[in-house]
């Protein structure tokens, strides 16, 4: 435990590697993500991991109440008495994945973080459980932000991508360097937007199962469908030919082929008939 007050050089307390600090400098950068948010002023923004605050100050004044969810107890402490002036910014020192986001916000919510890159999955699939943001803004590693907007039968399509479009419509809006931050992660960055979809693919409240579902298919993936269904549901080969060509599908297609909507009537039939 840090004691606390301590602080590193600068007047900020010491950065914590084991919580994915990468602070972000670029004024250009933090000004995009604000403006992607596309805030009209009298919504509840939520922001993940706001550490220095950079990204916050980009936002007060911009929202009717904003939300900051952070994990570090000293950058907690820091962030409230910078705003302790603003009745309109609230600190909750707590881990994100423990926080129930939407009961925080009350209402319709705006959700946005650069987020530590050791847990981003979980954040975002823990974010997007029901009832969803009206709309998020991430900063990523740029091969998870990638993932999440690929196309079918690209490199970059999996799970992650099926998951996460079955719920809402991605946008790759921005490359970061690591130049951008501050100390400097190894990796690349990007930014990425996700609307949620007015009618999701799967309902939000199976998103957890489907999640899994789509996982193992991923887990398979230079097998055939009619294999991994035959392993998955425990059928015998003929009857897993028969459920997919029934539905339309080619047993012998690989998963990466299918769309996230083929991937959600996919889930919806077998589900329905096993
Ligand atoms: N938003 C700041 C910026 O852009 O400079 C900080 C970004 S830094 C990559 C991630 C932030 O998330 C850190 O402030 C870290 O302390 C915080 N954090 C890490 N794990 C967390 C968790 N489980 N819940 C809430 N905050 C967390």
């Amino acid at each position: 435990m840090r004691p606390s007050g301590s602080r590193g050089r600068g007047g900020n307390p010491p950065v914590l590697k084991r919580l994915g600090q990468h602070f972000l400098n670029d004024q250009r950068v933090l000004a995009e993500i604000a403006a992607a948010l596309e805030l009209r002023g009298d919504e509840t923004v939520v922001e993940i991991g706001p550490g220095r605050g950079a990204l916050t100050r980009h936002l007060v004044g911009r929202a009717r109440r904003l939300i900051l969810i952070e994990l570090d107890r000293a950058l907690a402490a820091n962030l409230r008495e910078e705003f302790s002036a603003d009745d309109s910014v609230e600190v909750v020192e707590t881990d994100v994945l423990d926080a129930n986001i939407a009961e925080l916000a009350g209402g319709p919510y705006v959700l946005v973080g650069n987020v530590p890159y050791y847990i981003t999955t979980p954040i975002i699939f823990h974010a997007l459980r029901a009832p969803v943001p009206l709309r998020a803004v991430f900063l990523v590693q740029k091969e998870v932000a990638e993932r999440m907007a690929a196309a079918a039968d690209s490199e970059e399509y999996g799970a992650l991508s099926v998951t996460i479009q079955a719920l809402t419509e991605p946008e790759l809006l921005l490359h970061v360097p690591p130049s951008a931050f501050t100390p400097a992660p190894k990796v690349h960055s990007a930014v990425v937007r996700l609307r949620p979809r007015a009618t999701p693919l799967v309902p939000p409240e199976t998103a957890a199962g489907f999640q899994a579902f789509v996982q193992s298919f991923f887990g398979m993936r230079r097998k055939q469908l009619g294999t991994i269904v035959r392993s998955l549901e425990g059928v015998t080969t003929e009857h897993a030919q028969d459920l997919l060509r029934a539905g339309g599908w080619d047993p012998h297609a690989r998963p990466e082929t299918l769309s996230p909507a083929e991937f959600a009537r996919l889930y919806a039939s077998l589900r329905a008939t096993n």
